[in-house]
């Protein structure tokens, strides 16, 4: 998505070239360096490096991380909500839209804004949120046995108004390019720090994100319009194993 924004929405700011744009990728997923490849994202992304990577690169440079200071972003979309901090975590997609959903939907403010039910590292997680006259049904799984299984109970039959999957125990936090050792231990670490970072934040929803509304207001327009389905959306084939 920010490859896509980074070679439409930035370069139309800017009166740059997307040609003359090289979008480099830091995330905590090997498959992403496949992602990139893929021809329906038509070079959104150039570059990808996992935080691995990108780890060894800044020690190979003799940067001592630890001794930095502490700084903004750069001011382009630089600005980021709690609820994207949470992706990180099996659980984190559905909590950060969930907050967005009730909010859209209800016109009202959320009280709470921890779904405590759909985070944490269990293999399938399930709950039910009433948002409006809706009692919305949601299941989450994380580890690909576990994927399998929630995958195996809806073809079953099952029904759920809202799914996620991720691929990685725990979520990406469990990243296959994330760095070594990983273990549970570590996991669990990783995954109370994310949160600690969003219950922190000021800013922990999306929709109240101001670079997204200037987004949405200058560029994107409609949400789910043409423009951001075009932009900000996929679709997959089978590709076998
Ligand atoms: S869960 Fe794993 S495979 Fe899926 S996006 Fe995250 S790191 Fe990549």
């Amino acid at each position: 998505m920010f490859g896509a924004l980074a070679k439409s929405y930035y370069a139309e700011k800017n009166n740059l070239s997307p040609e003359d744009i090289v979008v480099v990728s830091v995330m905590p997923c090997t498959a992403k360096k496949f992602e990139a490849y893929r021809p329906e994202m038509a070079g959104d992304v150039d570059y990808v490096l996992t935080t691995r990577e990108l780890a060894r690169m800044i020690k190979m440079a003799g940067i001592d991380m630890t001794s930095l200071e502490e700084t903004e972003f750069d001011s382009f979309m630089g600005v980021s909500s709690g609820a994207a901090d949470i992706f990180g975590a099996s659980g984190g997609v559905m909590e950060a839209a969930l907050r967005t959903a009730f909010e859209l939907i209800t016109g009202e403010k959320l009280e709470n804004l921890d779904f405590e039910a759909v985070r944490g590292t269990t293999g399938i997680k399930e709950t039910e949120v009433q948002i409006g006259e809706l009692k919305l049904k949601a299941a989450v799984a994380n580890g690909l046995a576990n994927v399998r299984k929630l995958m195996e109970k809806i073809k079953g039959g099952e029904e759920y108004h809202f799914v996620e999957l991720m691929a990685c125990p725990g979520g990406c936090l469990g990243g296959g390019g994330q760095p070594i050792p990983t273990n549970a231990e570590i996991r669990e670490e990783r995954l109370k720090a994310i949160y600690e970072i969003d219950k922190n934040k000021k800013l922990r929803n999306s929709h109240e994100n101001p670079y997204i509304k200037k987004l949405y207001d200058d560029y994107l327009g409609e949400q789910g319009g043409h423009k951001a389905h075009g932009l900000l959306h996929t679709h997959y084939i089978p590709r076998g194993l």
